[in-house]
């Protein structure tokens, strides 16, 4: 072994590089070594034509931690808002359409719906203020006798306890809830339900139906984009710039990192993380390991079965993993033309998913593994707000699309143009004329996002975000709290504590963790 570090951080995604930046302030030596020839991870901008710059993957900031943004200085390390407190723009399927600002709801939603929503979401976002807290926590052990742990277990029960009698009730009724009866009790306008629905189940592999998408919803307005919490905000430069900002912070705190170098393996002596092998041979020497990969393929891959316990092991299997988001990303020789949409319209996040049950029968087909014929959609056109992203006059759409799953039946080799027309032939019933103005395209479906991401499943959060997969089950009981079975070997990714998204926490929160075991030991 040549070189020699006190932390090795397996992949610069937003979160190995949260991990890496926050380590390397307390003092620590540190190497990040990426795979990819770029930082990021799924959270990179990225050139599909000459001149055309996308958001591969993530596209939309709303949850990156107010702490990871304060601790890290991340603006002046070249964190820009394009765009703060994006409107949603719900497509309704005859020109109608509703907008969604803050609080405020405007356009084809009834007078009665208009003021249920504006109170539904504060209670809502009042709920999420409470869930805060937990996001940069690392989750308490159950059953340790730790006095650390009860205290963790006691701040969690006051969370909810400190709402008061009757917000305590509602907030156990709601977050027990599928998001489809939720708003089916609130609201009486199918564009109002369908455009909150497709928020809760947003790359999820649930739809408004499925148990616990209520607290998904929550989850999602935990965030606070731009400092306001639940706004959605665009990154300048798209999101790339963010994890570029990340790495200049790492950097400036001394961590060193190194690009286009996989990791084959973690290397192990005497029960003990004690460094990397990289794909090339080399070997490097560190403290302690701390992977940003996904937690299946940092146990079963990077580390190896050998190293762990059947029970451990046949859990890390069972983690729900399998993506059902994909990515289209256009080139666009104009502004397409909306039906009903005026300029300012399209400068907001548009959202297909007409009523509920629109978004329920979308996923139906997913869970047989089959794609859906009438997916929903979120879009934005990103250079409407910063021009860097495209030659001028020309534009760059950003499409997430769901329901595409990753295990499709017939296989994406065949199955990919098939959806690709889907896709266009939905987009084409909005923006009629949208087909003529494409330059050039991509489509990433959740196989494509596990080659080139190395996400397993191309799983947004890197395993489901639901109840059996939360706080002190995330990934899986026996790695937590980001402490893997084997002495030196930590998490770092979205498949830890509080999960995916542009957050930072899960990053956060390992970096604290190492550094607090390193002090006890
Ligand atoms: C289609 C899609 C759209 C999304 N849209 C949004 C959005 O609009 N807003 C939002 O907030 N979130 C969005 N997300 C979710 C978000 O992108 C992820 O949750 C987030 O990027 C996870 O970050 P991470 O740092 O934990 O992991 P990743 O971004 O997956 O990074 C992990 C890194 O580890 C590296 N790695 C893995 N194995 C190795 C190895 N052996 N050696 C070296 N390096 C390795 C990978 O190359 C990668 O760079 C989206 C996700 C998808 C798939």
């Amino acid at each position: 072994m040549t070189d020699s570090y006190d932390s090795i951080v397996v992949g610069a995604g937003h979160n190995g590089l949260v991990c890496a930046a926050t380590l390397a302030k307390a003092g620590r030596k540190v190497l990040v070594v990426e795979a990819s020839d770029q930082v990021g991870g799924a959270a990179v901008t990225r050139e599909i034509a000459p001149g055309y710059k996308v958001s591969a993957c993530a596209h939309i900031l709303h949850l990156l931690h107010p702490k990871v943004i304060k601790d890290l200085k991340l603006k002046s390390h070249g964190l820009k808002l394009s765009s703060k407190n994006l409107p949603t723009v719900a497509l309704g399927t005859d020109g109608e359409h509703l907008t969604l600002t803050g609080n405020k709801a405007s356009g084809a939603i009834s007078a009665a719906d208009r003021a249920a929503y504006s109170s539904w979401r504060k209670q809502m976002l009042k709920f999420a203020k409470h869930l805060q807290p937990m996001l940069a926590t690392v989750p308490p052990r159950l059953g340790s006798g730790d006095r650390g742990d009860l205290r963790k277990l006691a701040k969690l029960g006051w969370a909810v306890r400190s709402l008061g009698r009757n917000d305590m009730r509602e907030f156990l009724r709601v977050g027990g809830m599928n998001v489809a009866d939720l708003l089916e009790d609130t609201f009486e306008s199918d564009l109002v339900r369908g455009a909150i629905a497709f928020d809760a189940v947003l790359g999820t592999h649930l739809g408004p139906r499925s148990p616990g998408t209520a607290l998904t919803l929550l989850y999602r307005l935990a965030g606070k984009g731009g400092g306001t919490a639940g706004a959605l905000t665009l990154p300048e430069g798209g999101m790339g710039a963010v994890t570029e900002a990340l790495a200049n912070a790492a950097r400036a705190h001394g961590a060193e990192i190194r690009t286009g170098r996989p990791v084959r393996r973690v290397l192990v002596e005497n029960d003990r993380a004690v460094g990397v092998e990289l794909e090339d041979g080399a070997k490097i020497a560190s403290q302690n390991v701390i992977s940003n990969a996904d937690p299946r393929r940092t146990f079963l891959d990077l580390l190896g079965p050998e190293h762990l316990d059947t029970g451990f092991v046949t859990q890390v299997r069972n983690i729900r993993m399998r993506g059902d988001a994909a990515k289209v990303n256009l080139a666009l020789d104009g502004l397409p033309e909306f039906t009903g949409l005026d300029a300012s319209d399209l400068k907001g996040r548009l959202v297909i998913a007409p009523d509920v049950n629109y978004v329920e029968r979308a996923f139906n087909p997913a869970k047989y593994g089959k794609f859906s014929p009438e997916p929903v959609m979120e879009i934005t056109i990103p250079s409407l707000h910063d021009a860097s992203l495209a030659p001028e006059g020309k534009q760059v759409l950003s499409v997430v699309v769901q329901y595409a799953p990753y295990g499709l039946k017939e296989g994406w080799e065949n199955g990919r143009e098939a959806f690709a027309k889907i896709v266009l032939g939905v987009l084409e019933r909005y923006a009629p004329k949208l087909g003529s103005r494409i330059v050039a395209s991509e489509l990433l479906t959740p196989f494509d996002i596990e080659r080139q991401f190395r996400m397993t499943g191309g799983h947004w959060h890197h395993g489901e975000l639901a109840f059996d997969q939360m706080l002190m089950l995330r990934p899986v009981p026996g790695a937590a709290q980001y402490a893997a079975p084997l002495d030196g070997l930590y998490l770092c990714g979205a498949g830890s504590h509080p999960g995916g998204g542009v957050m930072g926490a899960a990053g956060l929160n390992a970096a604290n963790q190492v550094i607090q075991r390193e002090a006890a030991a």
